[in-house]
């Protein structure tokens, strides 16, 4: 084994498992490993890396910000947190942004804010404000967070969690009506569950979310930290409906690879529940993380990586569509965002990945039987059959073994 991994194992806190490779450099869509090996990053870390490693717009944004102002805290203003929030709004439809660091810090953001505006706006009697979620969430691994999933790994051993938290089956909306009551502050909603399998819900379910939220004085959120910023096609995976929430959490690509940078964004009335000392964090929103926000949502619009991701992304899952193996369930996606369903009967997703690595292709597999592929959005036509035809040529091999077994 290698020595870079035995002392991560020895000072590490178990709470990953990874594929056992050590990278120490990546360009684009390539990471490489110490030994020199390249690989092609399928995985971009779940999203974050949609723009490609160390790109270039990026790398020169921190190397220009990092040598002239980092941290200020928001005890006082800085000269790049207007524009980079003014952007964001512009791009997303909401007047308003909190700038947070990571996803789930967005996410509790957001939590605050609906149960804010339920008690001040919408007249919930204190204490009663409700969120409804979705079976199957995946929403970040807070305490509060956690307190939302119904995945029991999530959960155990970590109690007791806060209550006002109810859920309800993903992508039927008349269970979310069923499960709307006058004390109901916000639906909280991915449009794609990414951790939860690449699980994209029917047609018109987000619409008709917006819908019934809307006639019911209760707020929508998307969580768009994994679907937003072109993973799927479109800037935001609320536009594929037409939707524009009431509240938009946003992580991931939008601290371009290189930092943690998360918002939660809302109109000006749900916003506008916070007042000065209610909320906050060190770290949010500072000039470094604003600077290199502003650059990742400009290099998305200017390189049109969304439009790449609606072409490559159609072109990738037609192609996994063609390949006949019997290993494979299932395979969907939406943009560069899909999901092969891996047979458990066949194959574990796991073993998908290993042999894919030593064929130098990164994925990870998710819930056990899903390999994830949601490569940079740089990613080009050559790359993408360079990775289905390894894809193929390890769903055959382990075809093979499973016929000798
Ligand atoms: C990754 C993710 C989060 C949590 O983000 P962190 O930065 O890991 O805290 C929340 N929601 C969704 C949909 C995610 O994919």
């Amino acid at each position: 084994m290698n020595a870079e991994i035995e002392l991560e194992n020895s000072y590490c806190a178990r709470n990953y498992h990874p594929l056992p490779v050590v990278l120490t450099r990546g360009s684009g869509v390539w990471v490489w490993d110490v030994d020199g090996r390249k690989y092609l990053d399928m995985m971009s870390a779940y999203s974050a890396v949609s723009h490609g490693h160390c790109h270039p717009r990026l790398v020169n944004v921190v190397q220009q910000q990092v040598a002239k102002l980092n941290i200020v805290s928001r005890a006082f203003h800085s000269d790049t947190l207007g524009p980079f929030l003014k952007r964001a709004c512009e791009l997303t439809g909401q007047d308003r942004g909190l700038p947070m660091n990571t996803g789930a810090e967005a996410v509790e953001t957001a939590i605050k804010a609906a149960r804010k505006w339920a008690y001040q706006v919408k007249g919930v009697a204190a204490g009663q404000a409700e969120i409804i979620a979705c079976s199957g969430n995946f929403h970040g691994r807070t305490i509060a967070v956690v307190a939302m999933s119904d995945e029991p790994q999530y959960q155990s051993g970590f109690g007791p969690f806060p209550p006002g938290f109810k859920l309800v089956d993903y992508g039927d909306i008349g269970a979310l009506e069923r499960a709307i009551t006058r004390n109901t502050a916000a639906f909280l909603v991915e449009p794609i569950q990414g951790e939860g399998g690449i699980i994209i819900p029917p047609d018109g379910y987000l619409r008709a979310c917006q819908d019934l939220c809307r006639r019911h004085n209760v707020l929508l959120i998307a969580d768009e930290i994994q679907t937003g910023l072109g993973r799927t096609g479109k800037f935001l995976a609320c536009e594929h409906e037409g939707v524009v929430p009431d509240g938009l959490v946003l992580g991931k690509a939008l601290g371009g690879g290189i930092m943690p940078v998360s918002l939660f964004l809302a109109r000006r009335e749900v916003m506008d529940v916070f007042t000065p000392g209610d909320h906050g964090s060190t770290f949010g929103g500072n000039p470094l993380s604003a600077a290199i926000g502003l650059e990742s949502l400009n290099v998305l619009v200017e390189e049109k990586l969304a439009e790449a991701s609606a072409e490559q992304g159609k072109y990738l899952l037609e192609r996994l569509q063609a390949l006949r193996s019997p290993l494979i369930a299932d395979v969907r996606g939406r943009g560069l965002f899909i999901g092969i369903e891996i047979d458990p009967a066949q194959a574990r997703a796991r073993r998908v990945c290993e042999e894919l690595m030593r064929r130098g292709l990164l994925s990870k597999e998710t819930h056990e039987t899903v390999v994830r592929l949601a490569p940079p959005l740089v990613i080009d036509r050559s790359q993408i059959d360079w990775a289905v035809a390894q894809i193929d040529e390890v769903l055959k091999m382990l075809e093979r073994i499973r016929m000798a077994s």
